[in-house]
């Protein structure tokens, strides 16, 4: 992948630099010149062979960061809609997520990495824990590299503990294959939890990481899965570092928080996973109290979808609400709100460069940083009209649709809300391959109760009330 031969002028749209001085232009361009960023401001003259694209009406921005993607599940999109955390535990960790081979994290990788950079999330990780041998992990590289996107290959493996994967021969042997001298575009971390067994085996994969220099992502702070004690032994042994992505964070103690700010980690927050999934409450209004760095993730397709705009507008929307509540519960009222959209946008981008240790190559649209840009622009949108507060209308009004263009590393990817060269169709016919062998081995009715988990009964409070005889709790869609 190469950038574009010609320089790529943005004009005319308002520029959200993300710097760390939020410099915004309300009337500025973006000059990007063989992947750099050259120019940033208003009136920036084009030279004479570039490509420009107007963009005004628009809203030009850094190339949004996820740092913690499933992609791998992204090949059985909204199957689990209605799952909690205990039925996507029995259906990837103790059953079905076994089955996938490595042509089904091939194809769920795939549909994955066109879906995010579709939706302007240029920097994407893939929270790859489906690795079940090494040929899986070779397809799922085999996906990120197929689609001009910059990833991060967080390589992980639910089926086994990180003392075992980490230790064999072939693992070190795929690095050295797959991801040295990739530099920029594809990146590496080590995906694995620490559930809190005080015998701590998971310090030998730590060490692998050490050796290796590279990051740990971990769920932390999961109800029912890891909490305060895997901090505690990471603490204790010397493994909580700047490069340490804490995914959730939710379900934590004080004393916790404080030690992931202390040594510099970053949280990843899910909020719409977080909310539905049940693993604690979005904890941005903690973390916020303890100076913990955060970053943004959308988790996995399986029940959300892949874009950062849902991801910011339903961390605000936690974050208020919860303020709200816990000042209703001192019979106080919110006068100010401490969330502000400009923040979530900051942690869409920023917090993601931060947390991946790229803050000097990406994350804002600065001179001599790489070149990730995106165009929210529609014209045939009702919604993209007035822009009035620019943050505000990136976190609340605009959505994956008004994506118009995206440059990755210098490269147009997606142009006029067009994907370019797009590897769309063969993730589709992956994805179709694999949905047919999952339900064939499966079986039509376990693929179907998977999907739908009975709803427990609710019990009717007495209602004095009554003028209707209908019945909401037997509803007849309920009882299918
Ligand atoms: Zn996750």
């Amino acid at each position: 992948m190469s950038a574009n031969k010609r320089p790529l002028l943005f004009k005319n749209g308002i520029v959200l630099t993300m710097d760390n001085a939020h410099t915004l232009h309300q009337k500025g361009d973006v000059l990007i010149i063989d992947g750099l960023i050259k120019e940033v401001g208003p009136n920036v003259a084009a030279p004479a062979d570039a490509e420009v694209i107007d963009a005004s009406g628009g809203i030009i921005m850094p190339g949004m960061i996820d740092t913690h993607r499933h992609m791998w599940q992204t090949a059985m999109r909204g199957y689990g809609a209605d799952w909690t955390l205990s039925q996507y535990f029995v259906w990837y960790y103790l059953s079905h997520g076994k089955s996938f081979r490595p042509q089904d994290i091939y194809a769920g990788n795939l549909l994955a990495a066109v879906e995010a950079i579709d939706a302007g999330v240029t920097t994407c990780v893939d929270w790859s824990h489906g690795l079940q041998t090494i040929e899986h992990a070779d397809a799922a590289v085999d996906a990120l590299e197929a689609v001009p996107g910059r990833f991060v290959l967080a390589y992980g493996n639910i089926q086994a503990g990180p003392w075992e994967w980490s230790a064999k021969p072939e693992f070190k042997d795929f690095i050295k294959r797959r991801i040295d001298g990739k530099g920029d575009m594809l990146g590496f971390q080590m995906a694995f939890d620490v559930p809190g067994d005080p015998a701590f085996p998971e310090k030998a994969a730590f060490e692998v990481a050490r050796e290796l220099g590279v990051g740990v992502t971990t769920h932390a702070g999961v109800w029912g899965a890891t909490n305060d004690d895997g901090i505690r032994l990471m603490y204790e042994n010397g493994f909580m570092n700047d490069n340490t992505v804490y995914v959730h964070a939710a379900t934590l103690s004080d004393d916790s928080y404080n030690r992931i700010a202390a040594t510099g980690g970053n949280a990843s927050v899910s909020t719409e996973s977080e909310q539905s999934a049940g693993q604690g409450y979005p904890p941005t209004w903690k973390l916020r109290q303890h100076g913990v760095e955060v970053s943004l993730s959308m988790d996995t397709s399986v029940w959300w979808s892949g874009d950062l705009f849902s991801a910011m507008r339903t961390t605000v929307g936690a974050d208020r609400s919860r303020e709200h509540l816990e000042a209703h519960a001192k019979k106080e009222t919110v006068s100010a709100l401490h969330m502000r959209c400009e923040e979530a946008v900051d942690w869409a981008t920023r917090g993601g460069s931060r947390a991946l240790k790229m803050d000097s190559k990406i994350g804002s649209l600065e001179v001599g940083k790489r070149g990730d840009v995106v165009l929210v622009k529609n014209d045939d949108s009702p919604v993209m009209f007035p822009i009035l507060n620019p943050y505000g209308h990136i976190v609340m009004q605009a959505q994956r649709g008004d994506v118009h263009t995206v440059v990755i590393d210098g490269k147009i990817v997606k142009k006029d809300h067009k994907l370019v060269d797009s590897k769309l169709a063969a993730a589709k016919k992956a994805v179709s391959e694999t949905v047919e062998y999952l339900q064939s081995t499966m079986g039509k009715e376990t693929w179907d109760a998977g999907m739908h988990p009975e709803i427990p009964d609710t019990k009717l409070n007495e209602n004095p009330y009554t003028y209707t005889t209908f019945d909401s709790a037997s509803a007849d869609w309920k009882k299918k």
